[in-house]
């Protein structure tokens, strides 16, 4: 038995674009920058959102697949994303009035837009009208209120049916957005014969969670659905995947793994704490037995981004026999997808100040920074991949044994941990250091933030890689 080992401390190295190397090799335009507009900074680059589209698009290309990617805005707040991919020709999905009206207002094109928001009031859907913007309907109300709409403004409207309750196996997919497969042929015809003024554009479903098998098996039902209309001599255009592509944030599967067997450990009580008061990160201890999985997004996986869409297009269907793919390319149906993550994978990192270091009660050693744990946060129950401690006196040796401590913010609260898992340090953090938080654009930069003790926002930057400057965006 290699006792060293047993008791390595569990580091989560991420990946770090090159763009994110050569920023933080720029200490004094960090710092410039933070002095300026306040910590934390939330830095952005658009090289690596182009090349990720390019990534989705080639998967297509090589498939002859025609398709249309519109980026999912909620996944990040910063426009300049939703204008790159209108620049690039594709397109963006919007789920609010406010996120629908600014890509309008910065002259992003009403046939590059898509609108999916779970809520949908008149408002929103007169906008969507008036500039001809595409509907995904939802249930029967906002098809009544759309109908009112309509009328009122003398218009037609586009519209796709967002599709729910997939069969998988013997199961069916719970969720609480969109018709039945099952009632939406007959929901769709008689739309299609009591509305002239409502055009049918398409299907569409967005499922929860990441499963390939799902996504395929309600692709293939979409598929056949679109046969079943045909016989009513209605056609489909499009059928909408939706989002929920994988991204991966880290190099090692053998840390990864290593981290989960050492939170079990350390949840049995066989080790030390590796989270803050032994946070379990969602599994149980009943009895002394171990129950779940953490529940965590699976920060290390091997099917992200354009090789998860890669394996759904060639999932072989059970129905068909044959890729998926051809049976979209046979009837000329143009494939839409709404990744927000993947799409923002390497686009941004998240850089704070340390305030101050200092003990709990429990003598464990807290680093406190200028943020709040609103601002690197996501539905996971924590963000499994290791921030970089960048010290502002280089000078400093090295701590032979590593320094290990927690990040706390500036919520007066007990649990306003930044991250709940314990960060090794090679030397003691000092005031003024920079802690640097990668590939945080998806969701964890914004999707939470919050303003409680009347704190600005984080400042968003641009970083262009060209001339090293940095500029505020909105
Ligand atoms: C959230 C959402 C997406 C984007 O999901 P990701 O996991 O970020 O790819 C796409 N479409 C709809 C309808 C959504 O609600």
């Amino acid at each position: 038995m290699n006792q060293k080992n047993t008791f390595k401390f569990p580091v989560l190295t991420p990946i770090v674009h090159t763009w994110m190397e050569d920023l933080i090799s720029r200490k004094n335009l960090i710092n410039k920058n933070l002095n300026t507009y306040g910590s934390p900074l939330n830095i952005h680059c658009l090289h690596p959102f182009e090349q990720n589209i390019q990534f989705f698009k080639k998967e297509c290309d090589t498939r002859f697949v025609k398709h249309k990617i519109f980026f999912a805005r909620k996944a990040n707040k910063c426009l300049a994303y939703a204008i790159q991919s209108a620049n690039l020709g594709e397109g963006v999905d919007t789920a609010s009035y406010n996120e629908l009206i600014q890509c309008l207002d910065n002259g992003i094109h009403s046939e590059q837009l898509i609108l999916t928001a779970a809520i949908k009031n008149k408002e929103l859907l007169r906008l969507a009208v008036r500039k001809n913007v595409s509907i995904v309907l939802d249930n029967e109300d906002e098809l009544d209120l759309l109908l009112d709409v309509v009328s009122q403004e003398n218009k037609s409207a586009n519209y796709q049916i967002r599709l729910g309750g997939f069969q998988v196996g013997d199961r069916k997919l719970y969720t609480r957005f969109g018709f039945d497969i099952e009632e939406a042929k007959s929901f769709i015809c008689r739309i299609h014969k009591a509305h002239s003024n409502l055009n049918y554009e398409g299907l569409h479903f967005h499922l929860n969670g990441y499963s390939i098998e799902e996504r395929a098996l309600a692709l293939e039902q979409c598929i056949a659905l679109v046969d079943e209309l045909a016989k009513s001599n209605i056609t489909t255009h499009s059928i909408d995947i939706g989002g929920g592509f994988l991204m991966n944030y880290l190099q090692s599967k053998e840390e990864w793994n290593y981290f989960h067997f050492r939170l079990k450990e350390a949840a049995m009580g066989r080790s030390e704490p590796l989270t803050f008061q032994n946070d379990l990160l969602g599994m149980q201890l009943i009895e002394g037995t171990l129950h779940g999985q953490p529940l965590v997004y699976p920060y290390y996986n091997e099917s992200a981004g354009p090789d998860f869409l890669a394996t759904l297009l060639d999932f072989i269907s059970p129905r068909y026999k044959v890729p998926l793919y051809k049976e979209l390319n046979k009837r000329n149906l143009t494939l839409h997808m709404e990744p927000g993550r993947s799409l923002l994978n390497q686009c941004g990192v998240t850089i704070a100040k340390v305030a101050f270091r200092k003990r709990d009660s429990e003598n464990n050693l807290l680093i406190g920074l200028e943020m709040n744990r609103t601002q690197l946060r996501s539905s996971s129950a924590d963000f499994l991949v290791d921030p970089l401690h960048i010290p502002q006196n280089e000078k400093r040796p090295l701590d032979d044994n590593g320094v290990y401590g927690y990040l706390v913010g500036a919520y007066c609260l007990e649990q306003e941990l930044i991250l709940k898992r314990k960060i090794k340090f090679e030397n003691h953090p000092q005031v003024g250091d920079l802690l640097v938080f990668f590939n945080t654009a998806g969701y964890m930069m914004h999707f939470y933030e919050s303003q409680a003790h009347q704190f600005d926002l984080a400042v968003n930057m641009l970083y262009n890689q060209s001339n090293q400057e940095l500029t505020p965006t909105n």
